[in-house]
C-alpha cells in the first residue's frame, strides 16, 4: 500500500476510541523495528522524521527507507510524518519529498526557540494547511508552548524547544483559545501543552495532576469533541531501561516519564497521536551498552545493532498495544493523497 495521509489513521482511531504512537526515526534499524511491531501486532502505523532527522539521514535515504517499508508491508497503512516543522517552508519540503503529513508549530518562531503570538500561528499554520490540503497531506498544528510545570522551562530536541523561562500560561494550552485556533486553521490534529516535555528528564517524581495536566486535555476535548489531539513529549522513560542502562556504564540520573496509564486516560478524551522517541533511545542504547560491556572484544556492527533492533521491536509493539491500535491495520481501508486532496476541495 503507497504512503497514506496521516488523517485517515486518525480518523479511524476516533471512530474505534484508541490512539496511535508515532515513533521518530533517523535511520533504517529503527524504521525495520517499528514495522516488524506493526506486523506482529497487526497496527497501522505512524513514522516522524524532525528536522534534525532528516538532516541526519538525508532526505533520499529517509525517503527511499519510507518506500522500502511500504513495499515490504503491503498491507499495513504507513503515514510519514514531519515532526516539528518550524516554517512553511519546511512543510513544503517534506511535502516535495513524501511526506503524507506535516507539523507547522507555529507556537514557536521560525528559530524554533522563541514562542511566538497566537496571530502569528495562526497566519503560519493556515497556510501550510492550505498548500498541504492541496495535495492531500494532513496537517498537525500546536498550541501552548512544550515544557515543564515544575520549572518552567522546555527541552530543546534536535535543536527545537522554547528557551528560557515560560510562563505557566504560556505552559499550558488555553481550551477556548483551541476551539478559536483549530476553526480559524482548518487543522487535521492539535498538539496541546499539559506540562510534558521531550527528552528523558520530564519529571523529578511521578507526575501527578500538578506537573501533568490531563485534566486540560478532557477540557479542552469537552470544547473541541471532533478534534484529534496529539501529546508530545510521551514517553514513559521506563526504570528497567534506566537500570539496565546504569548497570552497563550508563550515567543516567533517576527520572520519571509520562506514565502509560495517563496516556490511556488521554486517549478516552480525544488523544489520537502519542509521540514516542526517548523510549526507543533508551532501549536501543541500553541493549548496545549491554553487548559492548559483557564483550568487549566485539566488534561487529551487527552483534549490537540486531539487539537494539529487538529492543525497540518490543517497545514499539508495547506501545501499540497499550495505546489500543494493535488489531485495526487491516481494517483501514487506503485512500490516494490525490483522493484526500479532492475530498478538502469539497469540504
Ligand atoms: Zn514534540
Amino acid at each position: 500500500m503507497p504512503l497514506v495521509p496521516m488523517r485517515i489513521l486518525l480518523d479511524h482511531a476516533a471512530e474505534h476510541g484508541y490512539g496511535l504512537a508515532a515513533f521518530n526515526v533517523n535511520n533504517m534499524e529503527q524504521i525495520q523495528a517499528i514495522m516488524e511491531a506493526a506486523k506482529e501486532t497487526n497496527s497501522p502505523v505512524i513514522v516522524q522524521a524532525s528536522r534534525g532527522a532528516r538532516s541526519y539521514s538525508q532526505d533520499n535515504y529517509l525517503r527511499h527507507l519510507m518506500l522500502a517499508a511500504a513495499e515490504l508491508y503491503p498491507n499495513l497503512p504507513i503515514a510519514m510524518h514531519q515532526d516539528h516543522g518550524n516554517s512553511p517552508k519546511t512543510c513544503q519540503s517534506a511535502i516535495d519529498n513524501g511526506f503524507t503529513s506535516v507539523m507547522m508549530d507555529g507556537s514557536l518562531a521560525e528559530d524554533g526557540k522563541s514562542p511566538a503570538d497566537f496571530d502569528y500561528n495562526v497566519r503560519v499554520t493556515s497556510d501550510v494547511v492550505k498548500l498541504a490540503h492541496a495535495r492531500g497531506v494532513s496537517v498537525e498544528g500546536e498550541l501552548g508552548c512544550l515544557g515543564s510545570l515544575e520549572h518552567g522551562e522546555g527541552e530543546q530536541e534536535d535543536g527545537h524547544g522554547a528557551v528560557g523561562k515560560l510562563t505557566h500560561d504560556q505552559l499550558l494550552t488555553d481550551p477556548n483559545e483551541a476551539e478559536q485556533f483549530v476553526k480559524a486553521t482548518g487543522v487535521d490534529a492539535l498538539a496541546v501543552a499539559i506540562g510534558t516535555s521531550h527528552g528523558a528528564y520530564k519529571f523529578t517524581r511521578k507526575p501527578d495532576g500538578e506537573v501533568l495536566a490531563m485534566k486540560r486535555i478532557e477540557e479542552i476535548h469537552r470544547k473541541l469533541p471532533n478534534c484529534h489531539l496529539v501529546m508530545h513529549g510521551s514517553s514513559s522513560v521506563p526504570q528497567e531501561l534506566q537500570d539496565i542502562i546504569n548497570k552497563y556504564g550508563g550515567k543516567m540520573p533517576q527520572t520519571w516519564g509520562v506514565p502509560v496509564e495517563e496516556i490511556q486516560r488521554g486517549i478516552k478524551s480525544g488523544v489520537r497521536k502519542i509521540n514516542v522517541d526517548t523510549d526507543n533511545r533508551m532501549a536501543m542504547t541500553a541493549a548496545i551498552r549491554q553487548v559492548l560491556w559483557s564483550t568487549p572484544e566485539k566488534f561487529d556492527l551487527r552483534d549490537y545493532m540486531k539487539p537494539a533492533r529487538d529492543a525497540m521491536k518490543k517497545i514499539c509493539a508495547e506501545r501499540m498495544t497499550q495505546f489500543g491500535q494493535a488489531g485495526n491495520a487491516d481494517k483501514i481501508k487506503a485512500v490516494s493523497l490525490e483522493a484526500m486532496a479532492a475530498r478538502y476541495a469539497k469540504a
